[in-house]
């Protein structure tokens, strides 16, 4: 079968690789028919995050068509059309009994207990021996294990192209605004306009918001933005000078004391902002991830910071004096719990309260992969979220 795999820092390759075969009596075998990229996959195609081995199949948002299974699969059948958590959960431990499946105690033998993490996570696809060396699923085949946990079947009226999504990214902003405690009345402040702080929009004003604000320095992610969800206020941070100029931005949008609540949609790489605080006062660089200083001094006292975007390790000059003084409630909103949610968030695609479709800028065949790893690096073409077809 082809599949994209990892080949080094900045290259992915389509090669061919033996299908996947059953090798637990859980284990259902997918044949893929639709996936996509995600802003976690530049991190791996960098080596930003974590390095993964030469020939680690990547792809962690996907969906299908039930091939084969084990003995022990009792809730689906062969031709099946379902959509696969990013997230592998044993839907039995103490985590997952509450539905906290990104925190499944079994899946992830292999984790390296307080090392990226701080201990132990749920097994993931495509992120190779870090979360369990499941190998991902940009590829014809894939092997889901514990299929009856970790697929969701999809009904006639929800076509791939929009239950797709709920692998990952859909599920991913739901959890990032109401974990973040989004609540009737509130100004919300969203950084990074990818495909998840685009859906953060319509979802902070689902969960009643009053205002949402969205910071990116790529003005067509913002112009699609507003063209999306007209009422959405737009600033370019690249467009203004100055040190902590968005934290000013912020102040002067909202009554001089800032927005109640911030969503950190970028991570990655410690994006540098025009912050620059430790940099300006020290003239050394830092090892800070300044956007968070950024947005815990740009919302109001006792305003709340959702952090959705992905850190690992530790890190230095992190702002906890006005973290403490000010009363800012800083909220890892951790890799989110798919099956906490998706069942929900299915029935809201069904009634079309949901719209996936908002944020999928290409529609591209699996044989081209790589060239959209490299074009979705770069943003050329418009190019955001991707639709893939097997
Ligand atoms: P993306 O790369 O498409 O979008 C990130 C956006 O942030 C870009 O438009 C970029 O221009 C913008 N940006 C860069 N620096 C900025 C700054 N200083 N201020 C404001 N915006 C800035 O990524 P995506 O697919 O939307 O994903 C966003 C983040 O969410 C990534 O870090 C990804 O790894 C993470 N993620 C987390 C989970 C989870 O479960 N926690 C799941 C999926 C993705
Ligand atoms: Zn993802
Ligand atoms: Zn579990």
């Amino acid at each position: 079968m082809k599949a994209l795999v990892w080949m080094g820092k900045n290259k992915v390759q389509m090669v061919d690789t033996p299908k996947p075969k059953v090798i637990e009596d859980r284990d259902v075998i997918l044949k893929v028919t639709g996936s996509t990229v995600c802003g976690s996959d530049l991190h791996l195609l960098h080596g930003s995050v974590i390095e993964l081995q030469q020939g680690d199949i990547l792809g962690h948002e996907f969906c299908g068509i039930v091939d084969d299974m084990g003995s022990a699969v009792t809730k689906f059948k062969k031709g099946d059309r379902v959509v696969a958590s990013f997230q592998i959960a044993c839907g039995k431990c103490y985590y997952c009994d509450k539905k906290w499946s990104s925190m499944c105690e079994k899946t992830n033998a292999n984790t390296i207990e307080n090392a990226m993490y701080g201990g132990r996570t749920a097994g993931m696809f495509g992120y190779s021996h870090f979360t369990g060396g499941f190998a991902g699923g940009q590829a014809e085949y894939v092997r889901v294990p514990i299929g009856d946990v970790n697929l969701l079947k999809l009904p006639d009226d929800v076509p791939d192209e929009k239950g797709l999504y709920l692998s990952d990214v859909i599920s991913t902003s739901w959890n990032c605004v109401v974990d973040t405690g989004v609540k009737e009345g509130d100004v919300v402040a969203i950084w990074g306009a990818g495909p998840i702080g685009q859906m953060c929009i319509d979802f902070a004003f689902m969960n009643g918001a009053k205002r949402v604000i969205i910071i990116d320095n790529v003005q067509w992610r913002l112009d699609l933005c507003k063209e999306k969800s007209p009422r959405v206020e737009t600033v370019n941070f690249g467009k203004l000078s100055g040190a902590k100029a968005v934290v000013s931005k912020l102040k002067e949008m909202c009554d001089g004391r800032g927005p109640d609540v911030g969503l950190e949609c970028v991570a990655g790489e410690y994006p540098k902002t025009t912050l620059h605080a430790i940099e300006l006062a020290t003239g050394m660089e830092t090892d800070t991830p300044e956007i968070l200083n950024e947005m815990i001094e740009s919302v109001h006292n006792f305003g709340r910071v959702g952090i959705t975007g992905v850190y690992v390790g530790y890190t230095n000059h992190f702002n906890i004096g006005s973290l403490m003084e000010r009363g800012i409630r800083l909220i890892g909103n951790g890799q989110a719990p798919v099956h906490l949610y998706w069942e929900d968030l299915l029935k809201k695609i069904q009634s079309g309260e949901i719209d996936p479709l908002r944020m999928v800028s290409h529609r591209v065949r699996v044989e081209d992969l790589d060239k959209v790893y490299y074009k979705f690096d770069k943003k050329e073409d418009h190019m955001q979220k991707v639709y893939v077809e097997t």
